[in-house]
């Protein structure tokens, strides 16, 4: 594909910073469809790094943190190629939703063909332009609509070292090792032999200040860690730890009606807490959630209306909960715009 060779030439040309459209099939009007990619390139040579947003349509978080180390000083220096994609499901960003428009889900179509469906044609696309031209990747991801998820890294990490080594550079407080056999892009990078992340952070059709701060900052701190950018001169306040989880499972709506949620994200529960509470509108038959194991709360609904068997709390279980969940704190405490010191170069998004 003559695409192809494009953005690898674009790659090679030193100090440039160019953007592509990647013809991609049209709507039925005619209207002509293309994903938006921005090449930038350092003056020398190095890793060739991919970070796509939006593979699910509705999750706009990873678009706003490519926005911003877009826009970054740092990138002046840079060593190699950033491949920013933001808006990778064009179509369902446009519609706003997770899907496609043959309602198939992008992220469960890799590695996909030339002539399969069209998400199977997509994530070929995608697979030739970006990740033939890539030696590591980050795609950004938040939780499904109503659905918000706590910043975390979600990676293969127990059999790929390097991919370890960028989890942890990335600095999210919660790290969830997982080997994925789901058709995701992810599965299909790491078939390749390229480390990858996936950061996934706050609510699809929702902005989230902290998860956008603390994803921005999680892809240079990737980029110093590959080299790419000079590394701090002097260390950063926190150079944290992250946690690894051992474990995680959602805990179930008992039965059908209106929960009043009692735990936040990211508070630390104990088995057999009480996590919400279901009842019917009139306020009988009440039924308790409880927590079914101890740890975190690092996924929930935001939606106060569930089906009984629906997901509510997604809880990961640590060795040291306590101290994960001090680390969860302190994420967030660095991230939050109201406790700023500095003034922030714009004004947050709240
Ligand atoms: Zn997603």
């Amino acid at each position: 594909m003559t695409d192809t060779l494009r953005i690898r030439s674009i790659a090679e040309a030193p100090g440039q910073r160019i953007s592509v459209d990647l013809p991609v099939p049209s709507l039925y009007t005619h209207s002509a469809v293309s994903m938006p990619v921005h090449v930038v390139n350092g003056r020398r040579s190095g890793p060739r790094l991919f970070v796509s947003a939006a593979l699910h349509g509705d999750e706009i978080n990873g678009v706003e943190i490519i926005r911003r180390l877009l826009k970054s000083a740092s990138l002046k220096g840079l060593r190699g190629t950033l491949i920013a994609v933001p808006v990778v499901n064009v179509y369902g960003f446009v519609a706003q939703s997770r899907y496609l428009p043959d309602r198939r889900d992008l992220n469960r179509s890799f590695p996909g063909s030339e002539r399969g469906s069209m998400a199977a044609r997509l994530a070929h696309l995608f697979m030739e332009q970006i990740v033939a031209n890539a030696s590591h990747g980050i795609d950004l991801h938040t939780g499904a609509i109503h659905r918000d998820n706590l910043p975390q890294i979600r990676a293969c990490i127990e059999e790929h070292p390097a991919t370890e080594r960028l989890a942890h550079a990335f600095g999210a407080p919660v790290i969830m090792n997982s080997n994925v056999r789901d058709g995701s892009l992810r599965q299909a990078v790491l078939e390749q032999g390229i480390p990858m992340l996936l950061y996934e952070a706050g609510e699809a059709l929702r902005f989230d200040e902290v998860a956008i701060r603390g994803g921005v900052k999680g892809v240079v701190a990737v980029m110093r860690e590959l080299g790419m950018l000079s590394a701090r001169k002097s260390r950063s306040r926190q150079s944290r730890e992250p946690f690894i989880a051992r474990s995680s499972q959602w805990v179930r709506a008992p039965q059908s009606g209106i929960l009043r949620a009692l735990s936040p994200l990211g508070s630390r529960v104990k088995r057999g807490e009480v996590l919400g509470v279901v009842a019917d509108p009139f306020g009988e038959h009440e039924e308790k959630v409880e927590a079914s194991a101890s740890g975190l709360v690092i996924g929930r609904t935001n939606l106060p209306l569930v089906n009984e068997g629906e997901a509510l709390f997604h809880i990961a279980r640590f060795e040291k909960p306590d101290s994960a969940a001090q680390a969860v704190e302190a994420f967030q405490a660095e991230f939050d715009p109201n406790t700023d010191s500095a003034p922030p170069p714009e004004p947050p998004i709240v």
